[in-house]
């Protein structure tokens, strides 16, 4: 999928006129701001420790090839394979050439943002390999053949009627959409089949340890362990931007991540992946490979976007977003939505190609606010859209209006006299203090724009008006 600028306006119009999606929208992500917001208060000095982290991200990111040289090494002496993918096509073949050797016929899959990025099911059904998603929610939008909608929760956005007609096709009886228990209990069922059938397991990998070469996994619903532990091998697919450099740095990301996308202290499990089975374990895969996936990533170290890099996937951007708890996660256009969708879809596919989602946010800064990692994701957000403009890729009247309104905010004393001029021509348009014009003419349709303040913000702290109120 693309998001040029009609199409994500189109898609994000059925959103908005989508009644039971914005139902949804509404409970999930104000259920999950609330739960990140008390979870992380529990914290004795939670602003100190999400600069720590910062600095670490930071940092770790500064010596990358110098700590993944240290991941490689240490997952080799643990006894797993490491592969290095520069893109996607290479990361798939890696997977599928994996499978064939071990004549695979069906994986189980536990979530992973980058598997879904490099969209490894499509490849794998092509060369003949059936993938299984066993997290509930992948497996849920999965069954629907749709993408998923949120970084965490891929299918907040379905209801409990459609989830219930979907697995009523697949266990195939009748089963009642109020009954959660058994809903969950037939889920569990089939996916335990699944397990017990498949000979690979693929997982992504929420961190990867430099220090011990371990891939961590953090799970709801324990299918994470079902896939690193039951099939005799397990090929874990990772973005090379995941690596802490030690369990200390593992421990605060950890911290963060559960409080941030659930507001759990730790998500129910965590699972540590080091190397394969060893002698005299009871369980545990014969084979761990470890696809290190770049697909672009590198191209960002040392530019105004390597910040992007720091991004754990807590969702907590998303949850915040005014935009996307409007249009929800389909309309980007790819499977990273939300505020950090809109910075790294362009990076990662191509800004042509996604050039709308630069403009998807209302520059509140609210991402930035509960980014664990602190990124800076509206300042990202504009250097795109000068990239839009210096490159070309938006029509000329819209360059033209950018570089107009650039010029405006940088020239104050000119900016005020066009304000003064604006406010008093614009007298007739509007009335009882909004828009009054007709609504072909109307830029903002359906919605009726407040008229400009009588005095401007600077007229009034000049004459020290505020400072009164204050
Ligand atoms: S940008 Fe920050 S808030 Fe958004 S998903 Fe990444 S880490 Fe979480």
């Amino acid at each position: 999928m693309t998001a040029h600028i009609n199409e994500f306006r189109q898609r994000a119009k059925t959103s908005i006129a989508d009644a039971r999606l914005q139902g949804a929208l509404e409970g999930a992500t104000g259920h999950l701001r609330q739960a990140r917001a008390e979870s992380l208060a529990d914290l004795p000095d939670v602003e100190a420790l999400r600069d720590h982290f910062k600095e670490v991200r930071s940092a770790t990111l500064a010596r990358l090839a110098h700590h993944l040289e240290t991941f490689e090494r240490n997952a080799l002496a643990a006894g797993a394979h490491v592969h290095w993918a520069g893109n996607a096509e290479t990361a798939c073949q890696i997977v599928i050439d994996i499978a064939r050797q071990q004549g695979v016929t069906m994986a189980t899959k536990s979530k992973s943002m980058a598997t879904e990025e490099i969209r490894l099911n499509p490849a794998l059904q092509a060369a003949g390999i059936q993938p299984v998603e066993t997290d509930l929610g992948e497996w849920i939008v999965q069954l629907a053949d749709e993408p998923p909608s949120h970084i965490v929760a891929p299918a907040f956005h379905m209801t409990r009627a459609q989830v219930a007609e979907l697995f009523s096709k697949e266990a195939g009886k009748d089963l009642p959409p109020d009954d959660i228990p058994l809903l969950t209990s037939e889920a569990r069922a089939i996916l335990r089949q699944k397990f017990l059938a498949s000979d690979m397991g693929i997982s992504g990998g929420n961190i990867a340890v430099a220090e011990t070469g371990s891939v961590v996994l953090v799970t709801n619903e324990g299918n994470g362990r079902m896939v690193t532990s039951l099939p005799k091998v397990h090929v874990a697919v990772v973005g090379i931007e995941k690596i802490a450099p030690t369990w200390d740095d593992a421990a605060v990301w950890l911290s963060l991540l559960g409080r941030s996308s659930t507001g759990q202290h730790l998500t129910a499990y965590t699972t540590a992946v080091t190397g394969p089975a060893r002698p005299g374990d009871p369980d545990g895969p014969q084979e761990v490979h470890i696809v290190l996936l770049d697909n672009r990533r590198s191209h960002q170290l040392g530019t105004p976007y390597e910040e992007a890099l720091q991004c754990i996937r807590c969702g907590a951007c998303l949850n915040i977003c005014p935009v996307y708890r409007e249009v929800g996660g389909h309309a980007y256009g790819n499977p990273y939505s939300g505020p950090i969708g809109a910075v790294i879809a362009p990076l990662l596919f191509g800004l042509e190609a996604y050039e709308a989602l630069p403009h998807a946010s209302s520059l509140c800064v609210a991402c930035l606010e509960v980014c664990p990692a602190r990124i800076d994701l509206p300042r990202m957000l504009l250097q795109l859209r000068a990239d839009e403009v210096d490159r070309r890729i938006i029509p000329w009247y819209e360059r033209a209006a950018e570089r107009g309104l650039a010029w405006a905010f940088t020239h104050p004393r000119l900016y005020d006299r066009g304000a003064n001029a604006a406010r008093f021509l614009g007298r007739p348009l509007f009335k009882d203090g909004h828009s009054a014009v007709p609504r072909k003419l109307n830029p903002a349709q359906q919605r009726r724009l407040p008229a400009l303040a009588p005095r401007s913000f600077r007229q009034r702290w000049a004459s020290g008006e505020l400072e009164e109120e204050r």
